[in-house]
């Protein structure tokens, strides 16, 4: 990528309507991991850095009309959008070089589907929200009086935005537009790996919208105990976290003490359930899901059930698709499968394949080594295991990397039962010749986000979020909108 100096890496953060640097002056460098290259320094805040952020958004909250301004806010997240899309082409370089993400998924989830609606339906929803609902007039049984009865619905108030590595932009503009959007100002914490989109998004703010100071904050940090202070300060009313379960549970006992609300983004170990009728063809196509970003999504469908009357067959097909998988370059149109981000990442999805063998599962393609060819970079190699029993590591934990684990059921009872054996619930898939199956199979699945017969439902007006550990809440939607929302029921006198 020649071009870098047209990208414009932003290495500041943004604290109070100011770009400024880490008051220590501490940078840290963000490293490209296809190719271990360092793209440039950002600042490293420390926990004073984060309080000024966080004391800057409470008095944008608590002294401004921000929260109050309908249609203001709603002409800063037009400005906003019109501010991101003339800079959506540096942007898509920006992801492809610090994520690592392949540059077709940027023309879909990681940039261009979330840029379409992740600021434009909070901005709509505005106008068409019911803000203030009239319940109608009752005779109260406490003061004996003919009552007039309101629900109002306010912002929250201070958020704090963490979010991860692995689609952060998607994440921070989802996050972002619903927290604008109801009237609640944010501190956002980028992933370490990944700060460069949250830092021109800072920019952006500043300088090309009327935005008031302290409305929105960009923190980034090295140490992830910054992002810490967000949970534990009393200051901050509401946690939106997108990332892993075990750092979700963390933000939940922490943010006890100050009774957050929370809403919690968090991992998965979805099931693609293959009935007997279904198209076999089309149902292995989604196996290959875990190649794409190398694995690194939340919702990505890591265990795929096959009828034991069509395993064969199924386990060739899959077979056939994951050694035509070449890992390799992100920045190549026709590349799936990048590179995962950091090597501390790929040491722990190898550590994962070889638990599988250890454990009996049948390697049929890929494993620990480096894919050919690719020296440098943090590669893993498209990863198949076979005849695998659900009590597996590999069947239980969220790997993270291009790993699918292929499960053999006999009939629909025990495809459901494996299906919901599952710490998690974010999502899954179920395939059949007929509808009306695929439904009736799909009311039983525990799990928050479902695709029939190859339907993907990713929307920014349709709630995405998991069951039991895969998290508190939804993103998108009104179910999303909502979320940042507190609600104020008000009672007077009538006549
Ligand atoms: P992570 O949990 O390690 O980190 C996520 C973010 O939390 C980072 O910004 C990190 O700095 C911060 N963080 C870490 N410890 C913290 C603490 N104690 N207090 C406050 N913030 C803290 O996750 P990751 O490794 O960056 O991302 C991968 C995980 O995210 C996977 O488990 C994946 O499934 C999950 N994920 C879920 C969704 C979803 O929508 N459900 C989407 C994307 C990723």
């Amino acid at each position: 990528m020649g071009a870098r100096g047209d990208i414009g890496f932003e290495p500041r953060l943004l604290v109070d309507g100011s770009l400024v640097e880490a008051a220590s002056g501490r940078t840290f460098p963000n490293v490209n991991p296809a190719t271990e290259e360092v793209l440039g320094d950002v600042a490293d805040a420390d926990a004073g850095d984060m309080h000024r952020a966080i004391d800057a958004a409470r008095r944008a909250f608590d002294e401004s009309d921000w929260s109050t301004d309908h249609a203001f806010r709603k002409r800063c997240l037009e400005q906003l959008q019109e501010a991101l899309e003339a800079e959506q082409e540096q942007l898509r370089e920006e992801l492809i070089l610090e994520a690592g993400c392949p540059r077709m998924v940027t023309h879909g989830p990681q940039l261009d589907t979330p840029l379409a609606g992740g600021l434009t339906h909070p901005a709509k929803l505005i106008d068409e929200y019911p803000w203030e609902v009239d319940l109608g007039d009752e005779v109260s049984t406490l003061t004996n009086q003919l009552t007039a009865r309101r629900i109002w619905r306010e912002a929250v108030g201070v958020v704090g935005a963490i979010v991860p590595w692995n689609y952060p932009f998607e994440v921070t503009i989802h996050k972002l537009g619903q927290a604008l959007a109801t009237g609640n100002t944010v501190v956002l914490k980028p992933a370490p790996d990944t700060p460069f989109n949250a830092t021109r998004i800072g920019r952006l703010v500043a300088e090309r919208t009327d935005i008031p100071a302290g409305v929105v904050n960009v923190v980034t940090s090295s140490d992830h105990l910054v992002g810490e202070a967000l949970t534990l300060s009393p200051k901050v009313d509401l946690v939106s976290f997108t990332g892993s379960t075990a750092v979700g549970k963390r933000i939940m006992e922490k943010g006890a003490a100050t009774m957050k609300r929370l809403f919690l983004e968090l991992g998965g170990k979805s099931a693609t359930v293959v009935l007997e009728d279904a198209d076999l063809a089309l149902s292995c196509l989604i196996g290959i899901a875990p190649c794409m970003h190398a694995g690194q999504g939340c919702a990505t469908p890591t265990r795929m059930l096959l009828p034991r009357s069509r395993y064969d067959e199924g386990v060739e097909i899959l077979k056939g698709i994951y050694e035509s998988v070449v890992p390799g370059d992100p920045q190549q149109p026709d590349v799936l499968c990048g590179p995962v981000i950091s090597a501390r990442q790929r040491d722990k999805v190898t550590g994962y394949i070889q638990k599988g063998i250890d454990e009996g599962a049948r390697l049929l393609v890929g494993g620990t080594g480096a894919p050919d060819g690719l020296d440098k970079g943090f590669f893993v190699r498209p990863t198949l295991f076979v005849d695998v029993d659900n009590a597996m590591t590999v069947a239980r934990e969220e790997i993270f990397g291009p790993v699918l684990v292929v499960i053999p059921y006999e009939g629909e009872e025990e495809a459901l039962r494996i299906a919901n054996d599952s710490p998690y619930g974010l999502a899954g898939n179920v395939m059949s010749g007929s509808l009306e199956r695929s439904v009736a199979l799909a009311r039983r699945l525990r799990a928050g986000f479902i695709g029939l017969n190859g339907g993907a439902g990713y929307f920014a007006d349709v709630p995405f979020g998991g069951y039991k550990e895969s998290g508190v809440g939804r993103q998108n939607g009104v179910a999303g909108f909502e979320q940042y929302l507190e609600v104020k029921s008000v009672a007077w006198p009538v006549g």
